[in-house]
């Protein structure tokens, strides 16, 4: 059998990470590190969220708690 050679380029990216990348998910919450100000997504969107405060962009938080949530 002959053994061709795999062309196969690999992408930095992929579709699924693109669609994950591009999702805004509900609860996210972006938080001002220097103001203290919070942003909470309520509705969710495909797209791209840019939230800034104080100049500066706001960074999203990781709300984990462990609790269930409701
Ligand atoms: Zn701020």
């Amino acid at each position: 059998m002959e053994s061709e050679p795999i062309d196969e380029q690999q992408p930095d990216w992929d579709l699924t990470e693109w669609e994950s990348a591009l999702t805004i998910n509900v609860g996210v919450a972006y938080g001002c590190k220097k103001c203290g100000a919070m942003a909470m997504v309520s509705k969710g969107g495909v797209g791209v969220m840019e939230l800034a405060c104080c100049g500066r962009p706001m960074e999203p938080m990781s709300a984990r708690h462990g609790g269930a949530a409701q």
